[in-house]
């Protein structure tokens, strides 16, 4: 399929695929398969040597998961993406052609807590240093680069907060360092945000979330824009200096705007090894089928939701770009237009006691560790997903002691309400 040519939807239901050749399966097969037969020594060693794209083992390529990978680079307008077995690998593999030991990324302060302790504390094994700085001031990024900085980090739709980044003004600054902005763009996925419109160069998921929407799947993805030069030997060796281990190819050279993709399957899922399984991709591109539809009524169903807690007398506070009292409304008008997504935080006014009684209160919301799922679900960050970070990291993140965060899904909406309604009642009686 032509991958401009057509419309968003068009593309989440037709990207990639085709009906099978020989048995006319309408859907895209699962793959359940790890290895491919070649057709002599001769093909099996262009393969081996990058000379021809083809599969030989599925840690690299699968055709399932080369179906979902192409999607996913239709969504965003992209050249590639390489789909990994989660979305903190793919953070992983979405750096590892831009660093070595002594590098360093700038990432915004307001990002999703286990993203903060990957990066704070695991990427420091591999000698890569991270400055996490102000997501809301654009200057803070500016500030902290170094001669050893090779790229921005943020969550242009931050989770958990409702915090939104002026994407194009970080986008400036990291084209004037001639270094990537990387957005993680879960929250909002390719529908409600469209990163590289705005000057970023690559974007990773987590699949998990709305992509595949049902939390049946892990899965995550990078995607390449193709509109970045990482033919800068000096500061990009992986991708700009000769591959000992492929003959001292160049990846630039030989791949041209697919240089960083091929280098994430070719060496990143070779050798770090966190690939998707067939049947996961298969339900993530089931997923993306409705990603659309799913999304309008993901955020019409938030909106109603937020904007019932925002008058209710036991909230202090409803964290949602949505809401026009959010100091993000402008920002989400202009970076998610058709909405701001369906994961917001509530403060309660009764404090950590009230967040606890009222996560475990709720009937139709799931409390779990997972977001953007089509059933709503909720989570007392504090005492769960940032809870490894530092009171000051908590709040920093958005993730304070009284504070629930809601994935609103596609129920109906009033009865959501209710649900919320009868939760805090009870939570003001303790
Ligand atoms: N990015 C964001 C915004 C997330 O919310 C998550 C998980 O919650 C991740 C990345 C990591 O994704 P995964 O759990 O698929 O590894």
């Amino acid at each position: 399929m032509a991958r401009k040519s057509y419309g968003f939807e068009t593309r989440a239901l037709h990207a990639g695929a085709t009906p099978d050749a020989e048995t006319g399966a309408r859907a895209t097969p699962i793959y359940q398969n790890t290895s491919y037969v070649f057709d002599s020594s001769e093909h099996a060693a262009s393969l081996f040597n990058l000379q021809e794209p083809g599969f030989i083992y599925s840690r690299l390529t699968n055709p399932t998961v080369a179906v979902l990978a192409e999607r996913l680079a239709a969504l965003d307008d992209g050249v590639g993406a390489t789909v990994t077995a989660s979305g903190h690998s793919a953070q992983i593999l979405a750096l590892l052609p831009l660093m070595g030991p002594g590098d360093h990324i700038v990432a915004a302060n307001k990002l999703y807590g286990g993203s903060i302790n990957q990066m704070g504390h695991t990427f420091k094994k591999w000698d890569w240093s991270v400055d996490f700085v102000e997501a809301t001031e654009p200057d803070a990024f500016a500030r902290a680069i170094r001669p050893e900085t090779k790229a921005l980090f943020v969550e242009c739709l931050a989770n958990p907060g409702g915090v939104v980044v002026d994407l194009e003004a970080i986008a400036k600054i990291a084209a004037e360092a001639e270094i990537p902005l990387i957005v993680d763009n879960t929250m909002a996925t390719p529908y409600l945000c469209r990163p590289f419109e705005w000057g970023a160069s690559l974007a990773t998921y987590s699949t998990t979330k709305f992509l595949q929407g049902q939390g049946v799947a892990l899965g995550g993805a990078v995607v390449d824009s193709g509109r970045f030069n990482f033919n800068q030997p000096d500061k990009f060796p992986s991708l700009a200096k000769p591959a000992p281990e492929y003959h001292d190819l160049i990846f630039c050279e030989t791949f041209g705007d697919l240089a960083y993709t091929i280098y994430g399957q070719a060496v990143g899922l070779r050798d770090l090894g966190p690939s998707q399984q067939p049947m996961n991709a298969f339900l993530t591109l089931l997923g993306i089928e409705t990603l659309p539809l799913r999304m309008e009524r993901h955020c019409a169903n938030a909106l109603a939701v937020a904007e019932f807690l925002e008058g209710h007398d036991q909230v202090a506070r409803v964290n949602y770009a949505g809401l026009k009292s959010s100091p993000y409304h402008d920002l989400a008008r202009k970076y998610l237009p058709k909405g701001a997504g369906s994961v917001f935080t509530v403060e309660l006014k009764g404090g950590f006691e009230a967040a606890k009684k009222l996560t475990e209160s709720l009937e139709l919301f799931s409390h779990l560790a997972n977001i953007g799922d089509a059933k709503s679900l909720v989570l007392h960050p504090a005492s769960t997903t940032h809870n490894q970070l530092s009171p000051e990291q908590q709040t920093a993140a958005g993730a304070g002691p009284e504070l629930v965060r809601l994935s609103v899904g596609l129920e109906t909406a009033a009865d959501l309400i209710e649900d919320l309604d009868r939760g805090l009642a009870k939570a003001a009686k303790l």
